[in-house]
């Protein structure tokens, strides 16, 4: 065991011993009184099944988390890592086919260990609080085609970074950063008119009070949308969701089913209201800036790292390659990742929490959002009492609780602070916080 060995074996038992941590918190957490705003949001039976919802999920998660450790370890102290690598250069192929069989191998292995997981979660968990809708088949067209994205997709970006390491030198990881920024934002544009489509059926929404009612909100805050789209999300879970795809003119704003069935025209009005706060406040471009200055951290310091023997020798891979180095370079970027995974998460939330803030202003009122959110937490039997160090780690949006107590500040501001702005006016004065 070098220095390699040791530091990332202590950067996975301390993810792991955290994450424990967190889960042990949160089931205690479930036992403390209910935020005063939320008192009445379940009935005691209703409450009950939450709590015991959450003690499900989170002792699955801590199942689950233990044995992929012990796996990876397993893999790792029998030397498979060194094992896979020889029966791989065995068929004496070129370096890009070598390495594209080396990560063809494990990828498979990985997915064929994550589909009882998320069998067990689908339709033992989920089924068992009467959220599952998704079919044994639509269960297994989902892994197929999911698996056949991630080569159509994934091998030849894979193939082109194999492919630059090989030939360009000391400059490959600027090229290779290049490269994948490329395919991320290419993807951006890939991703809603052909990728989605493949999962989900998008059918434009019938005309009515509540494609009217988007439209003109869509109008009112200058946010030029193409289509509006109802998304068939009952066939695989009643949970709802909204989201837009696409850029400038060609945006389509998309609905799930399940929401348009679960809130009212006015509460559905402010999720979309969020929505478009998060690319109003420009957090999809910020989102899309760190991505990018993360993969060229990640290249730079891969390149790095490939010059040292240390890492091979750590993993007891006997010949240096680019394709184990770039596997073993991503699990020695695991304290790395776990740093940055917080980082990112609290900077959803404050996203979130702006998104929320350009809702509850645009729509006049903190209240028709506050009433949506009620009512979808209510619905998805949602932890109303989460551990703040389970929040540190896990959570992208804050508590709900948290979200609730500050529309209805807002809402307060905007009722005693009214001089009968529009809905625009509000937007472009507040539209350029110091960033
Ligand atoms: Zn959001």
């Amino acid at each position: 065991m070098n220095v390699w060995a040791v530091a990332i074996l202590v950067a996975l038992l301390l993810e792991l011993s955290l994450g424990l941590a967190a889960d042990w918190l949160n089931l205690r957490a479930l036992t403390s009184t209910v935020p005063a705003e939320l008192r009445d949001l379940y009935d005691p039976e209703r409450y009950r099944r939450a709590q015991a919802y959450a003690r499900a999920r989170t002792r699955f998660g801590i199942v689950t988390s233990v044995v992929d450790l012990a796996l990876l370890l397993g893999f790792w102290f029998a030397g498979g890592f060194d094992g896979l690598d020889q029966a791989v250069r065995a068929l004496e192929l070129g370096p890009v086919a070598t390495g594209l069989i080396f990560f063809a191998a494990l990828g498979l292995a990985h997915q064929l260990l994550r589909l009882p997981v998320r069998w067990w979660s689908t339709f033992v968990i989920e089924a068992r609080f009467g959220f599952n809708r998704t079919s044994p088949r639509t269960f297994w067209a989902d892994a197929a085609k999911g698996a056949l994205l991630a080569a159509l997709v994934g091998a030849p970006l894979l193939a082109a970074i194999l492919w630059i390491f090989d030939r360009a030198g000391s400059h490959a990881w600027l090229y290779c950063w290049g490269a994948s920024t490329l395919f991320l934002v290419g993807l951006q544009y890939v991703g809603p008119t052909w990728i989605m489509p493949l999962f989900n059926r998008f059918e434009p929404l019938a005309e009515g009070e509540l494609k009217e009612a988007i439209l003109a909100y869509a109008r009112a805050v200058r946010f030029p949308v193409e289509g509006v789209f109802l998304v068939d999300g009952s066939r695989r879970s009643t949970k709802g969701n909204a989201f837009f795809t696409g850029f400038g003119r060609s945006r389509r704003i998309a609905l799930f089913d399940t929401l348009v069935k679960q809130l009212g025209t006015r509460e559905l009005v402010a999720v979309l209201a969020h929505e478009i706060g998060h690319a109003k406040r420009r957090h999809v471009v910020q989102g899309m800036g760190l991505a990018i200055a993360e993969l060229g951290a990640v290249f730079f310091l891969l390149s790095l790292a490939l010059e040292s023997r240390g890492l091979f020798a750590a993993f007891f891979v006997a010949e240096p390659s680019l394709h184990a180095g770039l596997v073993l370079f991503g699990l020695a970027l695991t304290p790395v990742e776990l740093t940055l995974s917080i980082g990112l998460h609290a900077l959803s939330r404050k996203h979130e929490r702006e998104a929320d803030e350009f809702a509850a202003q645009t729509t006049g009122s903190g209240e028709p959002l506050v009433s949506g959110l009620r009512r979808l937490s209510a619905e998805s039997l949602s932890n109303l009492t989460p551990h703040p160090f389970y929040v540190l780690l896990h959570y992208s949006h804050p508590p709900l609780a948290d979200r609730v107590r500050a529309l209805a500040r807002w809402t307060e501001a905007t009722v005693t602070g009214a001089e009968g702005s529009t809905v625009a006016a509000t937007d472009e004065s507040r539209g350029a916080p110091a960033r």
